[in-house]
């Protein structure tokens, strides 16, 4: 389960996104934190949707460290009606995506991340993750997500092997998926939004004797650094950046998940490429070449 409060509100105060998009994000970053809680892997997981509708791109992220960021990138200059379904915003015409992105933190150079993609379906962020656990992970998965201005919200209820595993020192109960599909499904949004984790278990679960393993809190985190963007600009090369500076006298890069804005001279661009060079022939030693 996943209660947000400060995290989340501190994605929407970085951004002034419309009702329908902030509540579709919302879910997002909260199905992000349950997902990246239950695995055992350090680094990053990434849920990414592609949209076809007025979102073209959601991004929401948490590490290991239940550090968290999202953020949405909208077609221009359409009109968001406040009625607006997660059909309408992401899968218009049904070409939208849900990719899944596991990026371990030490990853070696030139190692990919894991990435895992399906198509969009249902009516909802829940729908798309639990058709994405189904086709990718195999795993009967129900989520409950919920979201608002100030509290993101989720319950993921997921099926353990019945041979091994976790639940080895419990008998293997044949009806209870179908028992807490059940009481999970009579969750409102209004009571889902406004109980804490450990009220709505007992609420939800009193008659099956839950254990609580852990309790952890989780932060809004950006991985943004002003290195990480200059390494983005020497990959738009020299002739970009010349371009962009004889127009500007600095190149200004905002970052789309916290705002940071990082400015670059034209002396910081060409100091980028100088040191990239160093650092390639540190890098790979070459053999000296003869002119
Ligand atoms: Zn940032």
């Amino acid at each position: 389960m996943v209660h947000l409060s400060k995290a989340w509100q501190q994605v929407v105060n970085n951004n002034d996104y419309p009702k329908p998009v902030q509540r579709v994000l919302g879910e997002l970053v909260a199905a992000s934190a349950m997902l990246s809680a239950s695995l055992k892997f350090e680094g990053s997981l990434i849920i990414q949707i592609q949209g076809d509708g007025p979102i073209r791109l959601l991004v929401a992220e948490c590490n290991s460290r239940l550090g968290l960021r999202a953020t949405v990138k909208l077609l221009e200059g359409t009109d968001i009606p406040e009625d607006a379904c997660f059909k309408d915003l992401v899968n218009a015409t049904g070409k939208g995506i849900c990719a899944i992105i596991l990026d371990p933190r030490n990853r070696l150079p030139g190692q990919a991340p894991y990435q895992g993609i399906v198509p969009l379906s249902g009516t909802s962020v829940a729908d798309s993750l639990e058709a994405y656990m189904h086709s990718s992970e195999q795993l009967e998965t129900r989520l409950i997500l919920n979201s608002n201005s100030t509290t993101a919200a989720g319950v993921m209820l997921q099926q353990m092997p019945q041979h091994g595993g976790v639940v080895s020192n419990k008998e293997f109960d044949a009806d209870g998926w179908d028992r807490l599909k059940a009481l999970i499904n009579t969750l409102q949004a209004e009571e889902h939004l406004t109980t804490d984790t450990d009220e709505l278990a007992k609420r939800l679960f009193w008659e099956e004797d839950p254990d609580g393993l852990a309790e952890r809190q989780a932060h809004f985190e950006c991985s943004c650094s002003r290195e990480k963007v200059g390494r983005m600009l020497v990959t738009l090369g020299q002739a970009e950046l010349n371009e962009a500076l004889s127009e500007n006298p600095t190149v200004e890069i905002q970052c789309d998940f916290c705002n940071a804005n990082y400015s670059f001279t034209r002396a910081d661009c060409e100091a980028l490429f100088t040191e990239t060079s160093h650092e390639d022939a540190s890098q790979n030693p070459q053999p000296p070449t003869l002119h």
